[in-house]
Formats: C-alpha cells, structure tokens, sequence
C-alpha cells in the first residue's frame, strides 16, 4: 500500500524532513506558501546565516546528507568581542577542535529541497498557501497566492512545518478545546546589514569566528559567508533611550554607528543602503501544547519558536527530526507506522525540550548583552573551562553541552542551573582573581558538586 504524507512548509525543517520521509519510503507532497528560492538570485549576504552545531549535523547525519551541508559550512571555533575602543578579544567555544559552523539559510534550504526531490517521491508546490486544516481526517485547505484558486489535499499524515506563525496551529488547533498557546514578543527587534568582502574577496574581519560588539543593552553581530563578506545582525530594543525608535534619520543612524561601533563603521561603507535595504523585524517565544492532533504534528519552529540567542532554534528542529526518525523507526511493524503511538511519544517526550530550549534562548539573551564582556563573567568561565579539563567527567560547560553534545536541552538547562549555583558561590569570594586557578578553587567546586 502507498503511504502518503503532506508537509506544510519548505523551510528548514520541512525540507529535512521530506528527507528522512522519503527515505522510509512515503510520497511526499509539500505545500510552501513562497515562490521557489532556487529559481530567485540567492544572494549569500541578503539571506540570514545560521550557526549549526553538533545536533543539526546529528540530524543532518541521520538523513546521509551532512557531506553536502559541509560543502557550504564556515566553522567558526570562538567568539571574537570587538570592544569600543577597537580592541578584540577571543574567546574559544569549546575545545581546540570543537566549532560551530555558519551556512546561509537560504543555500542549506535550497540544497535539502534539491535532495529531497532527487528520491523521486518528493513533489513541492510553491505558492501554495495553508489557509486551514481538517485535523481528524488529514486535510489540508489551501491558496494558491498566484491565482487566488482554493484547492485541498489529503494524506494520512501531516507535518506543520510552517514555522513560528504557523497556519496549521492558527486556523486549526487553535480552535480546538484544552489547546495551550502562548506568544511573548521580547523587547528588542533586530536588523539586518551586509559587511561586503574586500574588492579582492577577502573577508574584511577573521572568517572562523562569530563576532560580536556586546554594549550592554544592545549587540551587533557577525557571520561570514562563503563570498567574503558577513550577515551582520543588530539586535536593540524597540524603544527607550538607544533603541530603533530613535533612529529615525541617516544622520542619526550614521551617528550611532560612529559612536558605538566605531571599527565596524570604518569597515562598513555601505551601512545606509544596508541599513535601508533590510527591514526591522521582531523576536517572540511561542509556546502551546499539544503538539499533535489527529493526524497532524507541529515541527520546528511552529511547534518551539524561540528567540534567536542560543543559535539553536534550526538545530533544535532538526533534533524534532532526529526524534520524530527513532520514534518512526521504533513504532514501525510489517511496513506499517503506528501514527498514534508515534505521536503520542513524540510530545510527551519533546515537549520538554522544547521549552528547555527557549528557556536557554533568553538566558543567552541576557549572556550576549550584559556579559559577555564583563571580566567577573569571563573569569568565571575561566574557571570553569579549567575545572572541566581537570574533571570531564564531572562538569561540561552549558554552552558546550547545548553546542556540542546532543544531551537534551531539558537535562542540559537543568545542569546549566545546577552549576549557575555553584559557580554563583566561588565567584562571591573577595580573593577570586588571585585564587581562581588554585586546589583551594578545585577543592571548593569538588564539594558544593557533591553537596
Ligand atoms: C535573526 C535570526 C537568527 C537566527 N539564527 C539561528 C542560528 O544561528 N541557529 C539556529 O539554529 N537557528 C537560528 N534561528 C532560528 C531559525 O531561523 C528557525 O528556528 C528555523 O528557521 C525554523 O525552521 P522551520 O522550518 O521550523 O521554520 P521556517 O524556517 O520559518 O520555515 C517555515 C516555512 O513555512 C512556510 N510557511 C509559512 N506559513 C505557511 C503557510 N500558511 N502555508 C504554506 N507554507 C507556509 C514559510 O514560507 C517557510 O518556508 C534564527 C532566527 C532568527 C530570526
């Protein structure tokens, strides 16, 4: 028998997961609100990129596709501050071999629809608008935003791929009884500006590294792309004193520029047309349960849209296929999928992480804006990079367990905690800059550990 499954969504997650579909054996037919971003100029800088780390390539990996991934991944091993004053400052992200990797969003989505497509059961339609969903009987309502025509497919599972505003929880789930929503709009909005490559092609800043320009309540940073140049994200609150809202002029924007990010402005010279170019966009936190209904499931960012501090919104979507993938594999009998079962396990055992993962969001919000730069938040990690050396089997930094590792971001945000205590302890000591690599510090972090 033919097994069918319908895909709202080409976006990152969709499209992976029209891979691991077709590989166990389903016909595929995917339903995408845009146009096709192949057959638009995918300019690198005009895309956001992403960081992808240890558990995108998992997934990656999981679908046999991680070799054509590779071919357009930038590692980045550290983060580098750019103070006001020019100075710089590196500070690894893991051990000496350990890195994060930039991609263009819209390069890695283009490659996984082509591979999707290349398995032969895997049909896209473009500009084919969700505009509701019959959840028990597996139907799909759509647009076609080119004609206005009204059509409908059906399948016996479906996958809301659609991302943080998805239709298929809006116009359905939604509606329906003991369904959770929630939707928190963060203070800050972000901007997006092209730092172009030099006229050789050369990349005006170091290209294995993610740059930042931490200032407190607000941040600029930066990730290379293949052509030399960098993606660079200002991230400042909508309102108050320095915030979108008061740049309301070239001249005004220019200032700021020159004031705040003095060497970024010198290397920048096209920062208002960028600046004019990019729209100002928000950030929010979506949270709901349950994540499945029927025969529907949420994936990715409509089921977990988070903000975008952690770089592990793509990642952890792509851990939603990886889980989805076991669970398929684990329910499966004679060909046949056990869809309720499947379900059933997926929510209760991802839910979870799923808020984990957006709690891990806002708390590097905070991180990336009032610490980075701060010398007690760097000696702290100081110390804690020296601890984990010395004992790696007691403590795994927070960022290397969530960029590094595929532990669950439940039990990864539970350690974090856990050692956020601790470590509050040690740095209360007055002596800590003269004792911070002594026995004494060792000792002290051995038995609050086992306190
Ligand atoms: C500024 C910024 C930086 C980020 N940086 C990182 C990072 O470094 N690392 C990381 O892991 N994550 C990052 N993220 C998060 C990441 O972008 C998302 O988590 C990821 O895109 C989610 O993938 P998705 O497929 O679930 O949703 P999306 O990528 O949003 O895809 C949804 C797809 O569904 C389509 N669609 C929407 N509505 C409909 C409809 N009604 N009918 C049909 N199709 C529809 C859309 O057109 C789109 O193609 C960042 C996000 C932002 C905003």
């Amino acid at each position: 028998m033919e097994k069918n499954a319908i895909i709202v969504g080409a976006g990152l997650v969709g499209s992976l997961w029209a891979v691991y579909l077709a590989k166990a054996g389903y016909k595929i037919r995917i339903y995408e609100r845009r146009s096709d971003i192949r057959k638009a100029e995918i300019s690198a800088g005009k895309s956001i990129n992403l960081a992808l780390s240890v558990r995108g390539w998992t997934a990656l990996k999981g679908a046999g596709i991680e070799d054509a991934v590779d071919e357009i991944a930038i590692p980045m091993s550290g983060r580098i501050m750019h103070a006001v004053d020019g100075d710089t400052t590196y500070q690894p992200y893991g051990k000496e071999d350990q890195a994060i990797y930039s991609v263009s969003r819209g390069g890695l989505n283009a490659r996984m629809m082509d591979i999707a497509e290349e398995k032969g059961n895997t049909k896209i339609q473009y500009n084919a608008k969700c505009i509701g969903a019959d959840l028990a009987a597996g139907i799909v309502y759509l647009e076609n935003t080119e004609t206005g025509e009204k059509f409908q497919d059906q399948a016996d599972v479906v996958f809301a791929c659609d991302g943080a505003f998805s239709a298929v929880r809006y116009q359905a789930m939604q509606k329906t009884d003991r369904f959770d929503y929630s939707q928190d709009f963060i203070d800050d909005g972000y901007k997006e500006l092209l730092l172009p490559a030099n006229e050789d092609g050369t990349y005006k800043l170091e290209k294995n590294a993610l740059h930042i320009w931490p200032r407190g309540r607000f941040m600029l940073i930066a990730l290379p792309n293949e052509d030399g140049s960098f993606t660079c994200t200002l991230f400042m609150p909508f309102e108050g004193e320095k915030s979108f809202e008061t740049l309301t002029n070239d001249e005004a924007v220019i200032d700021f520029f020159k004031e705040t990010f003095p060497d970024f402005y010198e290397l920048c010279p096209n920062l208002l047309e960028s600046w004019h170019q990019n729209p100002l966009s928000s950030l929010s936190i979506v949270r709901c349960y349950p994540w499945t209904k029927g025969k529907f499931a949420l994936m990715g960012d409509a089921a977990h849209g988070t903000v975008p501090f952690y770089g592990q919104g793509m990642n952890g979507g792509f851990e939603d296929c990886t889980v989805m993938n076991q669970l398929m594999e684990k329910h499966q009998k004679d060909g046949q999928i056990d869809w309720p079962l499947v379900f059933k396990e997926y929510q209760i055992n991802r839910k979870p992480d799923g808020d984990a993962l957006q709690e891990l969001s806002k708390h590097n919000y905070y991180v990336m804006r009032d610490y980075v730069a701060d010398p007690l938040f760097l000696l702290q990690k100081k110390i804690e990079a020296r601890f984990s050396q010395l004992y790696p089997n007691k403590w795994m930094p927070l960022y290397s367990q969530v960029s590094f590792s595929n532990i669950r971001y439940s039990d990864a945000w539970n350690a974090g905690v856990k050692q956020d205590e601790i470590m509050k302890k040690v740095m209360n000591r007055a002596d800590i800059n003269e004792v911070w690599d002594s026995q004494e510090i060792e000792n002290a972090i051995l038995n609050l550990i086992d306190a």
